[in-house]
C-alpha cells in the first residue's frame, strides 16, 4: 500500500513560543503531509518536544498559525476543543505511562470505551488486532510491571493506535529503553509508517530517521535550520552543523 499524498494535514506557519521571558519558538516553518513521516532531529533543548506539544494543543503559540487537518489549532480557545483535537491525534512519549494496576488489554481499551463511547467487546477485538500488530498478542493478560520497557513502549504505541488517531506523534519513544529493547519498538514504528500512517517523530536514531522519513527536519535553538530528504540532510552536508550532529552517519 502507498498512502503518500500531497495533501497537506498538519502546517506550522510562523509559531513563536515564549516560556516567561524566554523564546523557545522562534518562528517555524513545517508542512507535514498525509502518509507522511517526518523526523525531527537536533540537539536537546532546540525545541523539538515544543513542536509536538503545539500540535497537539498541549501548549499555545503567541504568535503564528498551526492547522491539523482543517482545525486552526492556535484558535482554540476552549479546553474541551483541545480535547476534541487530541483525541484525533495520537501521542506517544519517551515514559510510557502505562496503568499499572490495569492489564495490557485493559490499558488499550480504557480510552475507546471511556472517551470514544466504543462498546467493550469491539474495543476489546480492535485491542486484540493492534497486540497482532505490535506482536505482544501473547501478552494481552499481562500486567505492565511484568513486561519489558520495550514491550510497554509497544502497548503504549498500541493504546495510541486504539483511538484510530489521523495522525501520530513520537517523542523520542526510544530514549530511555534498553539497548537491546529499541530495535523491537522501530521495527513496530515502521510497519505502522509503510502502512502509511502520517508519523511526526522526534528520534535520536539516526539510521532509522534516514531509514524511514520523508522529510528531516533539523532543529537548534528554537529554528529549523535546514529540512529536506534524508539523501539532503545526512549525506549532503550543506549545512556544517548537521554534518557536526550526525557525526558518523556518512
Ligand atoms: P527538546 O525537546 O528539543 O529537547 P524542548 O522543546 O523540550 O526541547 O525545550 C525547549 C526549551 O524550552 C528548553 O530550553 C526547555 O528548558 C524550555 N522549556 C520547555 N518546556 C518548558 C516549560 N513548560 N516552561 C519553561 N521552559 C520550558
Ligand atoms: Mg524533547
Amino acid at each position: 500500500m502507498n498512502a503518500k499524498t500531497d495533501e497537506t494535514i498538519v502546517r506550522l506557519e510562523d509559531v513563536h513560543l515564549s516560556f516567561g521571558q524566554t523564546e523557545v519558538l522562534k518562528g517555524i516553518d513545517l508542512t507535514v503531509n498525509k502518509g507522511n513521516a517526518v523526523s525531527i532531529i537536533g540537539p536537546s533543548g532546540s525545541g523539538k518536544s515544543t513542536i509536538l506539544r503545539c500540535i497537539n494543543a498541549l501548549v499555545a503559540p503567541q504568535r503564528g498559525r498551526i492547522t491539523v487537518d482543517g482545525t486552526r489549532v492556535d484558535q482554540l480557545a476552549k479546553e474541551s476543543e483541545r480535547i476534541a483535537l487530541r483525541k484525533r491525534i495520537g501521542i506517544v512519549f519517551q515514559q510510557y505511562n502505562l496503568f499499572p494496576h490495569l492489564n495490557v488489554l485493559d490499558n488499550i481499551v480504557l480510552a475507546p470505551t471511556r472517551i470514544l463511547g466504543v462498546k467493550r467487546r469491539e474495543a476489546e477485538k480492535l485491542a486484540r488486532e493492534l497486540l497482532d500488530k505490535v506482536r505482544l498478542s501473547e501478552k494481552a493478560g499481562a500486567y505492565p510491571g511484568q513486561l519489558s520497557g520495550g514491550q510497554q513502549q509497544r502497548v503504549a504505541i498500541a493504546r495510541a493506535l486504539a483511538m484510530k488517531p489521523e495522525l501520530v506523534l513520537f517523542d523520542e519513544v526510544t530514549s530511555a529503553l534498553d539497548p537491546e529493547t529499541v530495535g523491537e519498538v522501530l521495527w513496530v514504528i515502521r510497519d505502522l509508517i509503510r502502512d502509511g500512517m502520517t508519523s511526526i517523530l522526534v528520534t535520536h536514531e539516526m539510521r532509522f530517521a534516514e531509514e524511514i522519513s520523508d522529510i528531516v527536519v533539523f532543529t537548534e535553538n528554537g529554528r529549523i535550520v535546514d529540512q529536506g530528504s534524508p539523501e539532503q540532510i545526512f549525506h549532503t552536508f550543506d549545512n556544517p552543523r548537521i554534518r557536526q550532529f550526525v557525526g558518523g552517519l556518512a
